[in-house]
């Protein structure tokens, strides 16, 4: 099987409001993310997907909302806190762990990749040595 792996960097703000320790604190990530599909090989074009289409739609998609944004809990606590910032928040359902936002990326990537290609891996790298993986289970 031939994968396709593309890899892409943001900068992006954090805090863990349910954490205790430093991570309570806000502070950056140099966020460093390889998304990888996997599907056959087109006879026409004689690829899976064109690097380029899969570059912007993982842009588009993912690091548009997540560059030099500042990553929430959407949560009493954060909203009080933030209520009156006028610069790029992203809002989360969850607290903004490596984890909670691979899940968000993956379930993203998922509904726009169309078949016969699909969503193979993900690695979402917070620091040099720490991160998070999904793997495709159907695949
Ligand atoms: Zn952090």
């Amino acid at each position: 099987m031939i994968t396709l792996t593309k890899k892409f960097e943001f900068e992006a703000a954090h805090r863990i409001s349910n954490y205790e320790g430093p991570c309570l604190e806000i502070h950056g990530h140099t966020y460093k993310l390889e998304v990888t599909i996997s599907g056959p090989i087109d006879p026409v074009t004689d690829m899976i997907l064109d690097f380029k289409t899969f570059k912007n739609l993982v842009k588009k998609s993912i690091i548009e909302q997540f560059d030099h944004a500042l990553l929430l809990k959407d949560n009493e606590e954060n909203r009080k806190l933030f209520e009156g910032y006028a610069g790029k928040i992203a809002w989360m359902n969850s607290e903004p762990t490596a984890e909670r936002m691979l899940q968000g990326m993956a379930d993203t990537l998922q509904r726009l990749i169309s078949a016969p290609a699909q969503l193979d891996s993900l690695l979402l790298y917070e620091t040099s040595s720490s991160f998070a993986c999904w793997k495709n289970s159907i695949g």
